[in-house]
């Protein structure tokens, strides 16, 4: 078997370099993480992720009427590999390319396909994730945020804290209870929100170095359609 890579996918591997070198210029050496979400990187950020885009790259495997372009799984490790020899920014789509997308890919409604799919594939989604509680941590299935259904809507309550980049975000994947009854490793429902929605509270927390990367989010009767 020739575990070689074919000319074809060289000269793409070579595509993706030159790209990234025009783009992020000699000097790049990478962002520091604590400044990502800063006023002076996240423009450049959304740009890069802007021009991806146009390249057809972010979401290059995805299927076609997903927004992508089916294009092999090759060819996206590929692109993978170069995006991390880089160190190019991607954290602002990532979460969106590579658990939001491919989660309702395989779980979702094909509303929720037709919903959040398109804006993840051309990059204006920004994800953060609400996993982490102030008495949840590793412990991920003591979480408490509380979801319950009335009528037509889920009315969430609760906070979710350490959520990075959540003053930068669009949207919310989030988990939350929905059957306090069910053992606590169940009973836990994950929900997708537009940060807009009303009830929903960002507060940033500020490090001991005076950064933002970090935030306390609180959910104050937040109303979620049960049919989206
Ligand atoms: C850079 C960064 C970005 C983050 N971004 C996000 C985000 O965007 N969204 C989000 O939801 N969360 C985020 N987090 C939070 C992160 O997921 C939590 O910090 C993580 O889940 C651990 O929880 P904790 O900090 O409460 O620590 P704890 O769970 O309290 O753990 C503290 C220590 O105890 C140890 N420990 C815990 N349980 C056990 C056990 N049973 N046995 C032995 N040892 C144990 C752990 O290994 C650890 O050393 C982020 C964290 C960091 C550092």
């Amino acid at each position: 078997m020739d575990f070689k890579f074919t000319d074809e996918q060289e000269a793409f591997r070579q595509e993706i370099r030159d790209f990234l070198k025009e783009n992020l210029g000699d000097e790049w050496r990478g962002i520091d993480p604590d400044s990502y979400f800063h006023d002076e990187n996240w423009p450049h950020i959304r740009e890069l992720t802007s021009k991806l885009v146009d390249k057809g790259w972010l979401t290059l495997a995805w299927p076609e009427e997903y927004g992508g372009q089916a294009r092999p799984h090759i060819e996206q490790m590929i692109y993978s590999e170069e995006m991390a020899y880089f160190r190019a920014p991607t954290r602002d789509a990532s979460m969106g390319t590579d658990l939001v997308g491919p989660t309702v890919m395989i779980f979702g409604t094909e509303e929720q396909k037709a919903e959040y799919l398109p804006r993840i594939a051309d990059g204006t989604a920004v994800y953060c994730q609400g996993f982490s509680e102030p008495e949840s941590g590793s412990d991920l299935a003591s979480l408490q945020l509380r979801a319950v259904e009335d009528g037509d809507d889920y009315i969430l309550n609760g906070s979710k804290i350490w959520t990075s980049g959540a003053h930068r975000a669009s949207h919310f994947y989030l988990m939350a209870r929905t059957d306090p009854d069910a053992p606590k490793h169940r009973g836990i429902s994950v929900f997708i929100l537009d940060m807009d929605t009303p009830g929903i509270e960002v507060r940033p927390i500020i490090n001991m170095f005076d950064v933002h990367y970090f935030n306390q989010v609180f959910f104050e009767n937040v109303a979620f359609p049960n049919a989206t």
